[in-house]
Order: C-alpha cells, then structure tokens, then sequence
C-alpha cells in the first residue's frame, strides 16, 4: 500500500489533538502551526518523492512536531561537560569564568548599572575607568583599552597609528589563529601597509635596522601562540628591539596572544610572555585576549602609553568595537582576583592548570571505582588556546576500551548535558582536569548511559 496525499491530516485536525494542545500552551499558537506545517510539508515531500512508506498517524506526526519546536526553541549555547583536558578549548567556549565574575555579569544584566556614570558627579562617565584604574595598578601601564576581542584590538590600534603607513613585522611571526583566520589579513583591514621581514625561520636585528631606516608608523612583535619556531632558527631578543625601536623613535607593538598575568613557569609550563615583562621591557603597547590564560570574558586589552592609549579611545572605530557591559563586569571581577592575589585559587582556568597530577590520578581512580570499567593511564593535558603550543602538563585519564569509540563519543555528545572527550588507540579517554567542580556526579551518570547505550 503506497501513501496518498490526501490520508494526510490537515494541520487545523491537528492542532485539535490534546498533544498539540499541550504544544501550544508551551511555545504558543503562532509557532506551534509553523512546526505542524513544516512536519506536513515533510512529509508531503517524501509522499511526493514515494519514500514515505505509510503516512504517519497524528500521534507521530505531534511527536515531531515536539521535537521539532524543541529544536527550534532550544538556546544557541548548551552547556557541555568538558572532559578533553583542553583547558582553553576554543570550540567550547574558552575560560570559565569565576563564581565572582558570572555573578557580577547576572547582576550587570538584571538590572540598571554604573555602566557609563559617574555617582560622584552624578552624570556621565566613562565606561573604561574602572577596569583601566585596575589594570593600571595591576601592570603599571600608563593607559588601557578594552573591545570586542584582540583581533579588534589589533586592528583598532593599527587603524589608530598606521592607517596607510609602514608596519614592519618580521615573517616569523605571521600566524593564522583558527577559523581561517590570519593575523596579517586582519592588520591589513586596518589600512596599514605591512612591510614583512626575515624569512619564515630567521629574523636579524639588522633586517629590523634596515626597515626602519625609512618611515615606519610602528614595528610589531607577535608572540607566536600557536606554533613553534624550532630548529635552524634565530629572532633577537625583545630587549634589542625595544632599544632599536627608542632609536628610531617608532613605537614597538607586542600582539602578546595570550596575555599572561601569572607566570606559566610556576606550573611546570614553559614560560608564557607576561603582560607585566613586556611593559617593563619598554613595549609602548600590548594586545592581548581576555579569555586566554587572564581566564576572563571575551575581550581584547590594549595597555600602554598613555599618548598612544588615548589616540585609539579617540578613534571612530573604537566605538564600533568596543566592550559591553556583561564584559566589563566578568573583566572588573576577574581582574579583581588578581588584585587580591586570589587569581590561582579563584581563576576556573589558574585552578585548572595547578592541579597535581596525584590529585588528578585520585580524581580518575574514583571515577573508575564508581563506573567500574576502564583503566586509569597516564596522558596530557593541553593548555590550549593559543598558549603555549606543544607544551603539556601531566595528567591521568580514565581510559574506556571500546571495539568503536566513535561510537561512544557520539552517545557521550548525545547526553544531557552533553560530554566531550578524545579518542587515542581505541579507547575514549576521560581527563579529570578541566571536568569543573560539581560536574563529577553529572558526568559519570553521562558515562554510564552512554555505555549502556553501546553495549552490544
Ligand atoms: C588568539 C590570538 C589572537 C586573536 O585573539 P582573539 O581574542 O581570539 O581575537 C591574535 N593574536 C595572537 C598572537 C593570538 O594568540
């Protein structure tokens, strides 16, 4: 028997079901008719096309109505549990923020704030001063910036201090940070002219001397975040382009990626530039990510001469990319931590990286013992993010054998909320470190369904 047309319900049939009436006291009438129709029209293609089979019942058709509202309605961002060890997985999302910080930005968002007032004056103010005073404290830099993200910081400074002039940038240092996106083809948006120098894996400081010898709006330094430069290689040190950029009298930029304001070095990590290094080298600006290893929200920060500072505040374009209030409010409080000295203790992501491998080995014991399947080994976890390339730190995972780990990743992926994990030799493999407090119980219920679910 072959489905005809016209077995098919209408849609006012079936808004008359008590499911659609359910359905409608849920996500309302307007909505609930464009799933019914949108399942019909699905079904009327397939009719059309003969690979419908039978014509569903109501029953059926309701059901997908369901779930199709429910997709329609779900939100864009799902929390997951991330149990990859990747402490600054940009796919998902990159810091956590602290307790103070996600609570300064609901406090932010449900109300009226002191976003741009000044209470003492009583009038306008500036939305910048508070996290500028404590950034200035922080780093003793003169001056800061807060926008959108460091592609926008790169690209307002530049706009600000190179538009149609030299920016000389040695090819050591040119990366693409993800996405398919290229640090150089962002610079070139802002109407700089780059003027690269060196070769992929030398750079002198006489290639620096010579390019500066004519006109340069400003000499970049950009931290290779991602990549490491190794083998037959060479770069002078900061100190001797500082010296050469006062020379010549042209600013010296640090695209310093990450931006850190602890030192990585402490934590059995190679060490990461840090802000405050850069500035007291003499750099005349830095750019940096908030939520790298700041551990903050999203944002670009740019600190520096106060000249320099307030030229870019000035441009048109700063307004176009500047921060808004749920990042000011995550930023002031994170920054806080640091203020405090509480950084490594408050900080999601400083606590993550300082976790010992015995306390991550007990971590994977018990949820072992509580599975009771897999094996605890040892691996690496990844600072990720763009900091530190190729630099691990110890840990122990839980190892679950598997005959198809894609499969179980996909049904750990399917939980709720979903759990994210890799695979390395036929095996899923869990890692403690970035599975955040309070997540344990939920993960290993996770765990044990999807297991359940691919058990032959
Ligand atoms: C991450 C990174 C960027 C881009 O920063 P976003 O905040 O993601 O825009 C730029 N430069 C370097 C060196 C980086 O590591």
């Amino acid at each position: 028997m072959t489905a005809r047309l016209r077995d098919l319900p209408s849609t006012d049939r079936l808004l008359g079901t008590r499911a659609s009436v359910g359905l409608i006291a849920t996500y309302g009438r307007p909505l609930t008719v464009a799933a019914l129709r949108a399942t019909l029209d699905e079904v009327r293609s397939n009719v059309r096309a003969g690979t419908a089979g039978k014509i569903p019942v109501n029953a059926d058709l309701v059901t997908r109505t369901a779930s199709l509202l429910a997709r329609w309605t779900a939100p864009p961002l799902q929390p997951v549990i991330n149990a990859t060890g990747v402490i600054l997985h940009t796919n998902l999302g990159r810091a956590p923020l602290s307790g103070a910080a996600t609570r300064a930005v609901v406090e932010a968002l449900n109300g009226y704030s002191t976003l741009e007032y000044d209470l003492e004056r009583g009038g306008r103010g500036s939305r910048l001063d508070r996290v500028e005073g404590i950034l200035q404290r922080l780093t003793g830099a003169e001056g800061a910036v807060v926008v959108n993200n460091n592609a926008a910081a790169l690209l307002l400074l530049l706009a600000t201090l190179a538009k149609g002039k030299r920016v000389v940038v040695s090819r050591t240092q040119l990366v693409e940070i993800g996405g398919g996106f290229r640090v150089p083809d962002v610079m070139r948006q802002s109407g700089a002219r780059m003027t690269e120098i060196g070769t992929t894996n030398r750079v002198h400081l006489q290639d620096y001397q010579r390019a500066t010898e004519e006109p340069t709006a400003l000499v970049l330094v950009a931290h290779r975040s991602n990549f490491r430069l190794v083998g037959f290689t060479e770069e002078p040190g900061l100190a001797e382009i500082v010296q050469l950029c006062k020379l010549r009298g042209v600013p010296l930029v640090y695209d310093l990626g990450s931006g850190a304001l602890l030192d990585t070095a402490k934590y059995g990590l190679a060490h990461e530039p840090m802000v405050q290094e850069a500035l007291r080298a003499g750099v005349d600006l830095v750019a940096f990510s908030a939520d790298k290893l700041l551990g903050g929200p999203q944002a670009g920060i740019i600190l520096g001469k106060a000249e320099l500072v307030s030229a870019i505040k000035r441009h048109p374009m700063a307004r176009a990319l500047r921060a808004d209030k749920t990042c000011l409010a995550a930023l002031g409080a994170t920054l806080v931590h640091y203020l405090r000295g509480e950084a490594a203790e408050q900080i999601p992501v400083w606590r993550m990286v300082a976790l010992k491998p015995r306390q991550l080995r007990q971590r994977a014991e018990a949820m072992r013992r509580d599975l009771g399947k897999g094996e605890v080994i040892r691996g690496e976890s990844a600072v990720g993010g763009g900091s530190l390339p190729g630099d691990t730190l110890p840990t122990y995972l839980l190892a679950l054998p598997q005959s198809s780990p894609e499969k179980l990743m996909q049904a750990l992926r399917f939980q709720s909320p979903p759990i994210i994990a890799r695979t390395k030799d036929n095996r899923v493999l869990i890692d403690p470190r970035t599975i955040l407090p309070g997540q344990e119980e939920m993960l290993l219920a996770g765990v044990r369904k999807a297991l359940q679910e691919v058990a032959p």
